[in-house]
């Protein structure tokens, strides 16, 4: 049997490694195990600080990044700028290495993904991210000092705002906005962020640039001061 290069940290709540909700990605699981035995191939865990401030939410794993390393953004071009710019504004503690294997820990921020599977072409359907979001609510539910959600697109936006059995309509996603979404865990307020995904894609066209995305995280700080 082939080494695989890592093992995947699991944190209460996380999807099991042998999650079987979703049929199209459980296929595409076994395809990848196939294709590539040395990546983790499975539903990637959440990473970071236990009990975070802020909570980023992403779409999914890409599949040479998150889907080899086991850990969310990591091995991929928007890990590389997610990990370097968490390093900027204080988070981080070590030094990102795009396989993980760096020992870097986060402190006050924990990330996750709104499908923690790698999806074809790298687009989730629906079904998945229903399926999937009983992990993001346990997410949410273990994390106690918890004030910001930042969601990375439109899919976290749309899938944070369910979580909360919130309107759609009542909260547009845009870059850089704020979303005071009341008392949503018990009497506790809870704020979303929006930004535009920190893919190589946003990046190249220019939709989403270093600064937008430093500007999100300088929003963030303030917020949290
Ligand atoms: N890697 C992830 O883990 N999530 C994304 O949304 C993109 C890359």
């Amino acid at each position: 049997m082939t080494q695989k290069a890592v093992n995947p940290v699991f944190m209460p709540g996380d999807a099991p490694e042998d999650c079987t909700l979703c049929p199209r990605l459980t296929a595409f699981r076994a395809e990848n195990r196939k294709k590539y035995p040395a990546f983790y191939n499975g539903p990637v865990p959440s990473f970071g600080d236990a009990d975070p401030e802020l909570l980023i939410v992403g779409l999914a794993p890409g599949m040479k990044g998150a889907n080899q390393t086991a850990r969310p953004f990591t091995g991929d071009y928007a890990g590389d700028l997610l990990y370097a710019t968490l390093a900027k504004f204080g988070y981080t503690s070590g030094t990102y290495q795009t396989m993980g294997n760096d020992g870097l820990t986060l402190k006050d921020v924990l990330i996750t993904n709104a499908v923690r599977c790698v999806p074809p072409q790298n687009k989730t359907i629906a079904e998945e991210e229903n399926n999937c979001r009983p992990f993001l609510i346990n997410q949410i539910n273990n994390s106690g000092r918890l004030k910001i959600i930042l969601a990375l697109g439109l899919v976290a936006h749309k899938s944070v705002l369910t979580t909360f059995g919130l309107k759609k309509s009542a909260f547009k996603f845009a870059h850089n906005a704020l979303h005071p979404l009341g008392n949503v865990i018990g009497d506790k307020d809870i704020t979303l962020i929006d930004s535009y995904h920190c893919s190589r894609y946003n990046t190249n066209t220019r939709r989403l640039t270093v600064d937008m995305f430093e500007d999100v995280f300088r929003k963030i700080q303030n917020f949290l001061k």
